[in-house]
């Protein structure tokens, strides 16, 4: 069947199903449906080879409490990108972002609107190693790290990207401002719309924040809906 034949195949289901309504969950899905094989292939290809090249170049990046790179994963074709500061220790093992108790509590975030990290998801970081003992990431190395993570974004081309916590809000902004005021705008980054939201940490840490999170992220699935 050839691409227009698919169209009106699926249109005709639809109209059976639905009758003259048409029901998609986003536009950019709906897209998927017909092209999207090749476009996910695509970024699937292309952001294997950044963090190839990134494995291969930046060798020197690792040594201390960092023993791997723990680069973006998902759905190379999300939607959504969250962005968070650093791989701690147990993504350090495991090689994967929030796979610790933050990771957890972000997939219950996620779950709770209705999505999930490996379909319309992707999650990384702006640093792609440890810092030693889980500090803060010195200027330097976010500096170092910043063009990775916008070949990231020119990859995935999200319709969002959502900074979690101060150090990746600050990162993208370039500023240094508190995250309740980050908080307050939809922010432009590279023509993508950047909101800024509280770390899971910071949650674990402070659940009184989880009112304000919860409003983020409803916030988050109706943009993705409109
Ligand atoms: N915190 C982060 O910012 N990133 C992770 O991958 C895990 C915890």
């Amino acid at each position: 069947m050839n691409k227009s034949e698919q169209v009106q195949t699926y249109l005709k289901q639809q109209s059976e199903l639905f009758g003259r309504e048409l029901f998609f969950k986003d536009l950019k899905s709906f897209r998927n449906s017909f092209n999207g094989h090749t476009e996910i292939k695509e970024s699937a290809n292309k952001i294997s080879q950044l963090y190839k090249s990134i494995s291969i170049h930046k060798k020197e990046s690792l040594g201390g409490s960092s023993n791997q790179f723990v680069f973006g994963a998902g759905d190379p074709n999300a939607d959504l990108m969250l962005i968070g500061e650093a791989p701690g220790e147990e993504e350090d093992i495991k090689g994967e972002p929030f796979v610790g108790r933050s990771g957890k509590l972000l997939n219950r975030i996620l779950a709770a609107i209705d999505m999930n990290r490996n379909d319309g998801v992707f999650i990384t970081n702006v640093l792609k190693s440890r810092p030693p003992n889980n500090r803060d990431p010195l200027t330097s190395e976010i500096k170092e790290w910043e063009p990775y993570l916008i070949s990231e974004i020119k990859i995935i081309k999200p319709r969002l990207i959502v900074a979690l916590g101060k150090v990746s809000g600050n990162t993208l902004l370039k500023k240094d401002i508190s995250l309740k005021k980050m908080r307050e705008n939809i922010h432009n980054y590279f023509d993508t719309p950047l909101k800024v939201t509280y770390h899971p940490a910071a949650l674990l840490r402070n659940p009184s924040l989880k009112k304000d999170a919860w409003q983020d992220f409803q916030w988050i699935r109706d943009f993705l809906k409109g």
